[in-house]
């Protein structure tokens, strides 16, 4: 049993040592030897509270990643946020030849100020705990690794790269096309995007679609009577059965739609309504001998492409246009995160990516089921690049919790496998399909 074991790791090593060039084996060797600082640069800038609200401490982590992205040759800029509401994007250009790869971080993470989450542990050889270790600080890490494992290996010097590390990806600022209009501009100029989220918390999965993410509000009225009177012909309905033949209608019409889905949250209704937005709340006053005046309802969308998108939307809008008698209504459309649809670039990229991660022996990698994969920032970039993949961050657990933990080990095996695409992906032999 135990020869056996051995033949099978020579033979494995053996074929490894043969898929790897000689620049793959530097890149390699350069993350084993950074490692160690890999994981202190992660600590100091998880160590820095760095909430969505926090514009200072964002701005610190922001201005610790451009140190090491302006050591490594990158020309680098802060994009002040206060037009969105925020703190600022950390933006990084490496300029050279060939295919343009767009690696997207963010740099602020759920925690606030108040949150008793605000330091980083390492827990044991295999686990390590702290605001933004697996989402994403761990990511950003990965990123910074690769360009330095890119750099010793002397392959970073030809190729073209933007980096963009947004500061408002866990609370984005409003309006969101100036929110994520650096990410768009940089996504105008490249061919691949690759986001550095850690997906579905695996490192042996990647993300090739995730779906969009869009809020709606519903806004009903009636003609506010006393009960004796509804169903009349001059009172009609009243807002609350109005709001719920809609919602019905939805269901009806839309549930059963494949890896769409749309949740209605919150629901107000009464004689009187008041909806605090900004605190998904509010409050209703209405008596059961009243016919209501008004409801309003809020809830979200996911679906796959934006085609799914919009034919969702307009059969909610044909559904809410269909009215009770004496009744009104209407359905606003937040703008949200588009999706990033499931095309065949992406799982060119995915294979890609796949062959790397076998070349170096660390197996394959699948695609994360869309349905599993939340909104982010690289969504923004599909309708520009010819490849888009996330999840490409660390091994982790528990994010969006104060049990937030990543594996230390998955950020040097992530930084393996990105260096070696990026520069697989910027030799001539590789085909990219057409740029959008
Ligand atoms: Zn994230």
């Amino acid at each position: 049993m135990q020869r056996l074991i051995i033949i099978a790791l020579i033979t494995m090593s053996v074929s490894i040592q043969a898929q790897v060039s000689k620049v793959e084996k530097k890149i390699v060797n350069s993350v084993d030897t950074h490692h160690p600082e890999a994981l202190r640069l992660l600590e100091e800038v998880v160590n820095i509270n760095s909430g969505s609200m926090n514009f200072e401490g964002v701005k610190k982590v922001g201005m610790i990643f451009q140190a090491k992205l302006d050591a490594l040759g990158f020309s680098t800029k802060w994009v002040d946020g206060s037009a969105w509401g925020r703190s600022g994007h950390l933006v990084a250009e490496h300029k050279g030849k060939g295919k343009t790869l767009l690696l997207i971080g963010h740099l602020d993470t759920v925690f606030e100020l108040a949150s008793p989450f605000q330091q980083f542990k390492m827990i044991n050889d295999s686990i390590m705990s702290g605001p933004g270790v697996g989402d994403m600080k761990g990511g950003d890490v990965i990123i910074i690794q690769a360009m330095q494992a890119l750099k010793d290996a002397g392959a970073l010097e030809n190729m073209s790269i933007i980096i963009v590390m947004t500061g408002d990806e866990e609370l984005s600022g409003r309006p969101l096309n100036l929110a994520r209009k650096d990410l768009i501009e940089a996504a105008k100029s490249a061919d691949i995007a690759l986001g550095f989220e850690d997906g579905d918390g695996n490192p042996k999965t990647a993300v090739v679609a995730r779906r969009s993410s869009f809020g709606w509000e519903l806004r009903v009225e009636g003609v506010p009577s006393h009960s004796s009177q509804i169903f009349t012909k001059d009172i009609g309905a009243g807002a609350i059965y109005e709001a719920a033949r809609i919602i019905n209608g939805f269901y009806e019409a839309l549930s059963n739609e494949e890896n769409l889905t749309f949740n209605p949250g919150m629901i107000l209704g009464g004689s009187t309504v008041e909806h605090d937005k900004e605190m998904d709340g509010g409050s209703a006053y209405g008596k059961s001998n009243i016919v209501a005046k008004y409801t309003v309802v809020t809830g979200d969308i996911r679906a796959i492409s934006p085609e799914q998108l919009k034919k969702t939307q307009d059969t909610m809008r044909e559904i809410v246009a269909n009215h009770r008698p004496q009744t009104k209504a209407e359905i606003i459309f937040d703008d949200g995160y588009p999706p990033l649809a499931p095309v065949k670039g992406n799982y060119d990229l995915l294979s890609y990516y796949n062959k790397a991660s076998n070349d170096l022996g660390f197996g394959n990698v699948t695609a994360v089921k869309p349905r599993d994969a939340g909104a982010a920032d690289i969504s923004f970039t599909a309708p520009y690049v010819a490849m888009a993949m996330d999840g490409l961050g660390p091994g982790s657990a528990g994010g969006h919790t104060v049990n937030e933990t990543a594996d230390p080990r998955s950020i040097a095996i992530q930084a393996k496998r990105t260096a070696v695409l990026m520069y697989r992906l910027t030799q001539e032999k590789v085909i990219t399909g057409q740029k959008k």
